[in-house]
Order: structure tokens, then sequence, then C-alpha cells
């Protein structure tokens, strides 16, 4: 189950439909190794079965970014184990582009990874955050150790972002 919501600048109409959370049909089985045998795991929701092919793993649909695919699939073979997966908020900090990433951690003996995903407008690193709600539907960023981001709005420099009209579950 996850959650789907907008959120928009005060000001413009700078705004994006965060996705979070994990869909039923994201069994680490059918994310990193390819569709389940139990039907009962492949039950398609909110995701249409364009997400899912027989026999093929979910992430490269969900990840769009072949580098990180490769990456993650090499060490898949490799015998890494997955430990954690989810549609995630990501911030661009120097052009403060909001991204909807899929995060994922891999776990090996030695190390873990993570994907190292990259704005797509200036190429800056983007690091995950989460919304928070703040006074009179203001909404917040902060990074996960919940240190407060100061957000401009990339289109107008606006530093209040609201929540817009789109609310909704998907599983
Ligand atoms: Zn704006
Ligand atoms: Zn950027």
């Amino acid at each position: 189950m996850g959650d789907l919501y907008g959120i928009e600048c005060a000001t413009c109409d700078y705004r994006i439909e965060v996705i979070e959370g994990v869909d039923m049909l994201y069994a680490t089985h059918n994310v990193f190794y390819g569709r389940s045998d139990d039907p009962a795991q492949n039950r398609s929701t909110a995701f249409s079965e364009r997400f899912y092919k027989d026999g093929k793993p979910l992430l490269p649909c969900l990840v769009e970014d072949e580098r990180i695919n490769d990456a993650a699939f090499r060490l898949l073979s490799e015998g890494a184990t997955p430990d954690g997966h989810g549609h995630e908020l990501y911030f661009c900090p120097k052009c403060n582009r909001l991204e909807n990433r899929f995060y994922f951690k891999l776990k090996t003996a030695e190390a873990q990874y993570e994907p190292d995903y990259q704005c797509p407008i200036c190429g800056t690193p983007l690091r995950r955050i989460r919304t928070k709600s703040g006074k009179n539907g203001q909404v917040l960023i902060v990074y996960k150790n919940n240190r407060r981001i100061d957000w401009k709005c990339p289109e107008c420099g606006c530093n209040k972002l609201v929540y817009s009209d789109v609310f909704g579950m998907w599983d």
C-alpha cells in the first residue's frame, strides 16, 4: 500500500504528484527476480500489466536508469540480497526540483548499494527526503535525518509548498 498526493508551489503552477510506499505487487521476488509462481503475489492494482512481464523483474520499469539497473543486477548475480524498497521523494539540492524515484537497497557481505540518482536538469546527485505537514496547509520537506530543507520553487523562487487537491491511496 502506498500514498499518492499532490504538492505545489503556493505562487506558481509548479507541482508534483508524489508517490510513496510499496505496491502490493512489489513483492521482493517480483521487483528483483521476476514474477512469482504464487498468483496472489501478482495482483495488479494501480499499475497495469505494462509494469511487469512474465518472468521479468520489475526493477527496470521502476528505476528507468540503465546505469543503476546494470549495477543492481550485477550485484544480485554476485549474491547481493535486497534489503528494502519503495517509491520515495527525492530532491535536487542545487535546483530544488522534487522527483519521484524508486529507492532500494542491496546488501553484500562487505557493502551495501543504494541507487545514486541524478537530477535530470543539472546532474547533481538527488537526496532522499520526506514531507511533513506544517501550519496552514504548508508542506515542509526534510532530509531522512529530519534536517529541514530550505526549499525555493525552481520556477518562481517562492519558498512555500502546499498540498494540492489530488489525494489517493493505491495498493
Ligand atoms: Zn513557484
Ligand atoms: Zn538539479
